[in-house]
């Protein structure tokens, strides 16, 4: 990196992006490729501007300065009824009550468990070389409400679902050379026919999961949201009405070895020296799973490749 005052202990590039995270004028200057004001040229200041003045120039991964594509996923949950077998009594009145004081006091019981006590990982049509779809099983039904979610009083299995990998493409945009002003984050879900194919085939295939023999014994009964499995119309309105993402956002900084790509296969900014990328904003497109597991791996190689 080029001029700027290094603090003792820190290397120069965690330097810049540490700078950057903490200091509003400078991410100004990112904002709206101007060096920041104070800074001479040669400074980290001027040094962001070249970075944003390089973004600008590749079109591709910056549509305008500053707008940076993202990926991200829609998932939706499906409930259903079921005869016995789930939580929902542990979760309500005196059960609960119970069952705090449990965990407070021996880190026991029904609140050790994870979302979801099953995912899978699937594939919606049989021809696929792998998983297209995941779903994660919880065993209660809940309605959200305002600030609160209210579990059932009734037996239920909730599966959440999504297609993975989707291909439609959302953009973040600063608004405003005030630093601290919301960008507009439009995530663009379903854009693409692939992606709403692929999600109608998943909530399918999750109502056929939920039909099987081997559950025959729960009698599962679709609970809702309302949606009619038979028409397409039906299940991308509820996916509209109902859905949400699965906050696997990632792509704003896409790592490629083509010159459009943001970072290079090392993570260095292409185009600017001492400059480096490191969280899920470099995944070119979602991995299959979840991301939090592939970030804390790609941030102990990127250490590795800073230091060596
Ligand atoms: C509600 C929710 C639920 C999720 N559930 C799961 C899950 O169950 N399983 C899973 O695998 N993934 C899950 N994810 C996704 C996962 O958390 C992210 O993919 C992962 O954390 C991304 O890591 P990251 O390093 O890219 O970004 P982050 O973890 O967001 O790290 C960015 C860091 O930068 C810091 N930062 C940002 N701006 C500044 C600033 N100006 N100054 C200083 N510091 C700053 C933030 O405080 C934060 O520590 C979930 C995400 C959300 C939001």
């Amino acid at each position: 990196m080029a001029g700027g005052e290094l603090v003792p202990g820190f290397h120069p590039e965690t330097e810049l992006e540490r700078r950057v995270f903490e200091d509003p004028e400078l991410r100004a200057g990112l904002a709206w490729g101007k060096p920041r004001k104070g800074h001479p040229e040669g400074t980290v200041g001027a040094h962001v501007g070249d970075l944003l003045r390089s973004i600008d120039e590749w079109g591709e991964t910056g549509r305008r300065r500053s707008d940076l594509r993202f990926i991200a996923l829609v998932h939706d949950s499906m409930k259903y009824r079921v005869r016995a077998g789930s939580f929902a009594a542990d979760f309500r009145g005196l059960a609960l009550a119970i069952n705090v004081l449990r965990y407070q006091l021996f880190k026991t019981g029904p609140l050790t468990h994870g979302a979801h006590e099953v995912v899978a990982f699937v594939k919606t049509r049989p021809e696929l070389g792998r998983p297209n779809a995941q779903l994660g099983f919880t065993l209660l039904g809940a309605e959200p409400e305002l600030d609160n979610i209210v579990v059932d009083p009734f037996d239920a299995v909730t599966i959440h679902q999504y297609y993975a990998r989707p291909s439609s493409q959302g953009y973040c945009q600063i608004q405003s050379p005030d630093p601290d002003a919301a960008m507009l984050i439009d995530a663009n879900f379903l854009d693409t026919e692939e992606d709403r194919r692929n999600s109608i085939d998943t909530i399918r295939f999750a109502d056929r999961l939920m039909g099987q023999a081997a559950l025959a014994g729960l009698a599962p009964r679709y609970a809702g949201p309302p949606v009619d499995f038979e028409s397409e119309d039906s299940i991308l309105g509820g996916l509209n009405e109902f859905g949400g993402t699965a906050f696997h956002v990632c792509g704003t900084c896409r790592m490629g070895s083509d010159p459009g790509s943001v970072v290079d296969p090392q993570l260095r900014v292409r185009g600017v020296e001492g400059l480096r990328v490191m969280d899920t904003s470099v995944m070119p497109l979602t991995p299959t799973g979840n991301t939090n597991g592939p970030a804390m791996a790609m941030a102990w190689r990127a250490a590795e490749l800073i230091l060596a």
